[in-house]
């Protein structure tokens, strides 16, 4: 089923932060967005404490330009809901940022987050040729060309969510060296859920905790 056709027929809207989960791993889609697993780290309290100034709606004018933090945004077309920490918007065209708490990796998880707001804007009539990935840690922000193909995988991986979500199995862990900073560890058990089979007396050897298969 197309997005669209997800979308007409009613079924689950995706939120714009599974795309950034999806991107990182599948099993954390699932755990999050299907069994509602949740857990803090140092990670996430950094992040939630960095969206402090974001995370409060209001608007902001200045020169022609205006600044509206923590907007609401949604594409029909695809089924796609979700917040965008800020957006400026000046002369028909509207530029995304998204807040994150660590480097900024080129190519990674954030930029389909991104991009997905961008779809979203789009859908309301706005020109959006670029999003900044704004990182706290680095304390500047990254430009990020909103490109069709960038497009293009945002579409296919919303697909991909709703197909997750309508679906009661939980993927396989990677257990490689993302489990070692996902804030869901303890909860996914990577080295036991990976899909390789332990043995008995495996599964019984204490071993060192993160020993991971990358
Ligand atoms: S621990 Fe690893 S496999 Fe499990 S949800 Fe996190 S990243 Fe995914």
């Amino acid at each position: 089923m197309t997005d669209a056709a997800a979308a007409d027929s009613g079924a689950r809207e995706v939120p714009l932060s599974a795309l950034e989960h999806y991107d990182y791993c599948q099993r954390q889609t699932a755990l999050i967005h299907v069994e509602g697993v949740w857990s803090e780290s140092a990670e996430t309290v950094r992040g939630d404490l960095s969206h402090t100034a974001v995370d409060l709606p209001g608007i902001q004018r200045r020169r022609g330009l205006t600044v509206v933090r923590s907007l609401q945004v949604w594409s029909d077309t695809h089924g796609l809901r979700g917040v965008c920490d800020i957006v400026e918007f000046e002369n028909g065209t509207a530029t995304p940022v998204e807040y994150k708490v660590g480097r900024y990796l080129p190519g990674g998880p954030a930029e389909l987050q991104l991009a997905g707001q961008a779809l979203c804007l789009i859908e309301a009539g706005f020109a959006v040729p670029t999003g900044y990935v704004y990182s706290v840690a680095e304390r500047r922000r990254h430009p990020v060309p909103i490109t069709a193909n960038l497009l293009d995988r945002v579409v296919r991986a919303t697909e991909a969510v709703r197909e997750l979500m309508a679906n009661a199995t939980l993927p396989a862990a990677r257990n490689d060296s993302r489990c070692r900073k996902c804030s869901l560890r303890e909860d996914c058990l990577p080295e036991l859920t990976d899909g390789r089979r332990q043995s008995p007396s495996d599964l019984l050897t204490p071993r060192p905790l993160g020993q991971w298969r990358d």
